[in-house]
């Protein structure tokens, strides 16, 4: 039995994954951390900082919160060795640094995306982007996602140009020579890959990626309709995360097909 805490309770990750987690035979939800109450408790008790839970009572420690609450979470599983799975994006490169010092003092599993379907279907890009002129991403998410482009677009768009540079070929270059409306064309990432983000309410979590060559496209299209769609991920990752130092980035090595 893992007993777990959960960073940013309060949020709409942190109710789902607590009403999740909470239903798995072996894991038990100890305590929600948040600035706020939760409107839903779960049965675990709240609590307003990690500073206030006694260590001795919890194995793990998961953070879907801030980028500036993953320092203060990856801190404090270092000095108390606890493992840490993080879901929270959108960190600055020195956040992502205090994250990896904080790996060679305990476990931690970080991932932009929790949800099996989305982690499989970064896959399928990989192994899809050699054969395949041109490529861009379109990713979707709710209005109130505050980072773009998603750390998912990031992630697939690296597995796809690390696929194209692994067999050779060289950077897409954007055939649009006038752009009437800046922007209009998305963001540019390595290898000319094309990140096009959407903010729309109503929307989960959702991304489509675009292939094309002579003659012939393929989609490849994963949705998260609800926010459960991450809990099998994090409970994969919390089963994976010890307090032996090590950094893990993605879900992928604990996926095997
Ligand atoms: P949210 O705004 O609903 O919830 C965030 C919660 O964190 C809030 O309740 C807020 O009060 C709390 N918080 C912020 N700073 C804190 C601090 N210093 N200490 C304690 N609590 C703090 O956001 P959300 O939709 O639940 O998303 C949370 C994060 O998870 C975002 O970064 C989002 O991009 C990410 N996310 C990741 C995945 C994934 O699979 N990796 C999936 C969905 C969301």
């Amino acid at each position: 039995m893992k007993r777990v805490v959960i960073v940013g309770g309060a949020g709409r990750m942190g109710q789902a994954l607590a009403s999740g987690l909470g239903a798995l035979d072996d894991v038990r939800v100890v305590a929600l951390v948040d600035l706020h109450e939760p409107a839903d408790l779960h049965g675990a008790t709240f609590v307003s900082a990690l500073d206030d839970v006694d260590a001795s009572l919890i194995d793990a420690v998961v953070d879907f919160s801030s980028p500036e609450s993953v320092v203060t979470s990856a801190q404090w599983c270092a000095t108390h060795h606890k493992g840490l799975v993080i879901g929270t994006t959108g960190l600055s490169e020195d956040q992502r640094a205090s994250v990896v010092a904080a790996a060679t003092a305990t476990g931690i599993v970080m991932a932009s995306n929790f949800s099996v379907g989305a982690v499989l279907s970064e896959r399928f890009a990989a192994l899809a982007a050699p054969y395949f002129d041109r490529v861009e991403i379109i990713e979707l998410h709710h209005d109130r996602k505050v980072d773009a482009p998603s750390g998912t677009s990031l992630s697939t768009a690296r597995a796809i140009s690390d696929a194209r540079k692994a067999a050779g070929l060289a950077a897409m270059v954007d055939p649009t020579s006038r752009a009437t409306v800046a922007g209009s064309r998305g963001a540019e990432l390595d290898e000319g890959v094309k990140v096009h983000s959407v903010r729309l309410p109503g929307l989960v979590a959702h991304q489509e990626i675009l292939f094309g060559a002579a003659g012939e496209g393929l989609t490849i299209r994963h949705d998260s309709f609800d926010r459960a769609s991450f809990v099998h991920g994090v409970a994969i990752a919390l089963r994976a995360v010890s307090a032996q130092p090590s950094m893990t980035i993605g879900l992928d090595s604990f996926i095997v097909t």
